[in-house]
């Protein structure tokens, strides 16, 4: 069969094909409400209604069934790909972030936790609880109490920035001395309160960059400690809760951890005090907690750390970001390998694994341990290994020059 002209073709190939091209020619365009069932159509730039999802170019159509909650929408992936699950880290780790609580109670208590580290190849754990005085005599005695558990655990001394005024930098610093002599291998968590809630005597909020502080940072410098601090929080937490939000979920189970209100200095006004004070400080050794918060955005952290050379970070409960960018990730962590420390925060043996997955394998596609962080999964950066060496223990041995480092691999 011959065709005069190409409309003519055409004209047959949709007679001839109707059934087959009528739907998609109808979703190009659609009349009013886009020729589905429940269909609305749209204007470019405009988002779909709520409770319906765009099917074509500018249509939205609601879903027949109720749908479920993002609760209990639990997809099983059906990828098939290589699975490389890692009980156990390649080389031995210090946690620099822990939180070990109450198994630092007792040495039956601190005996059992060794035996949960010893199945991670956890070497040593950094208490960062901001332990001061009696507290760190205490935890020392059942550390040195226990045969095996005696070079396993290392504590931070914490620093009370109550009544920061006329006085008190001579006394934080003493305690200080006092607490390094009895243990403290550093300073910190110096939690997230410090900038955001802590007050001077005279009711105005106490700045992370306030020069009154500057004796205890100096005080660091010349003990050669570095200072662990968590500083802000995740940017989104100063978002609007609605459904644009990443930490949507997060911020629903755990309301205060909002600080959309007013009252609240900005993430940016915390993050620049923050960064005034390692630039001002740069004999001090200073240790960002969660990557500084800039997980999502290591071109940030990259510029912190290509400012301040007396700046390393942790990677503590930020691992959702490491592994959904995992190309990036590796770069970075190659690139920055002298300043990254590996640390866990929450004391659950069971999610150690996910980021040896995420730092030793190359796997793809895999879930993340907790959904109110992120509801996406995570690939594996599969780091080299003497980048993994310098992030598992390397860096912070170099820091942490009080604590031993016998039981860790000496190249
Ligand atoms: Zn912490």
């Amino acid at each position: 069969m011959r065709y005069r002209s190409t409309s003519m073709f055409f004209a047959a190939l949709l007679t001839a094909s109707s059934v087959v091209w009528a739907a998609p020619l109808l979703a190009q365009r659609p009349p009013a409400g886009g020729g589905f069932r429940g269909g609305t159509t749209i204007q470019p730039g405009e988002a779909c209604p709520a409770g319906t999802t765009e099917i074509r170019p500018l249509t939205c159509m609601a879903p027949a069934n109720e749908p479920p909650s993002i609760l209990d929408y639990r997809p099983q992936s059906t990828l098939v790909v290589p699975k490389h699950t890692v009980p156990s880290a390649k080389y031995p780790v210090i946690d620099f972030h822990g939180h070990p609580g109450g198994n630092l109670g007792s040495v039956e208590n601190i005996e059992r936790m060794g035996r949960q580290l010893d199945s991670l190849n956890v070497r040593l754990m950094i208490a960062a609880e901001n332990m001061s005085g009696e507290r760190i005599a205490r935890v020392m005695q059942v550390v040195n109490s226990s045969p095996t558990m005696k070079d396993r655990v290392r504590v931070l001394a914490g620093i009370n920035f109550q009544n920061v005024g006329p006085g008190w930098a001579e006394r934080a610093v003493a305690q200080l001395e006092a607490d390094v002599a009895a243990g403290a291998v550093g300073v910190g968590e110096i939690s997230k309160g410090f900038g955001l809630s802590i007050r001077k005597p005279d009711g105005t909020r106490l700045r992370i960059d306030d020069p009154e502080l500057d004796p205890i940072w100096e005080a660091c410098a010349r003990l050669n400690i570095p200072v662990f601090i968590h500083t802000a929080d995740p940017s989104e937490f100063w978002q609007p809760l609605d459904n644009t939000n990443e930490r949507w979920l997060e911020l629903s189970l755990f309301p205060n951890r909002s600080y959309a209100g007013e009252g609240n200095p900005t993430f940016e006004q915390l993050v620049e005090e923050r960064d005034n004070l390692f630039r001002k400080h740069r004999n001090t050794t200073f240790v960002t907690a969660h990557l500084g918060w800039h997980a999502h955005d290591l071109g940030r952290l990259a510029k912190l750390f290509d400012e301040a050379p007396n700046v390393l970070a942790e990677v503590g409960a930020v691992l959702y970001d490491i592994g959904r960018q995992p190309r990036a990730a590796r770069d970075f962590f190659v690139k920055y390998q002298d300043r990254i420390l590996f640390g866990k925060d929450s004391y659950q043996p069971v999610e150690y694994p996910y980021y040896w997955r995420v730092f030793e394998t190359n796997d793809d596609y895999f879930d993340y341990y907790r959904d109110y962080h992120a509801f996406w999964k995570l690939y594996g950066i599969d780091l080299p290994d003497d980048v993994l060496k310098k992030v598992y223990y390397g860096n912070a041995l170099r820091i942490l020059p009080r604590v031993s480092k016998a039981g860790f691999p000496n190249e």
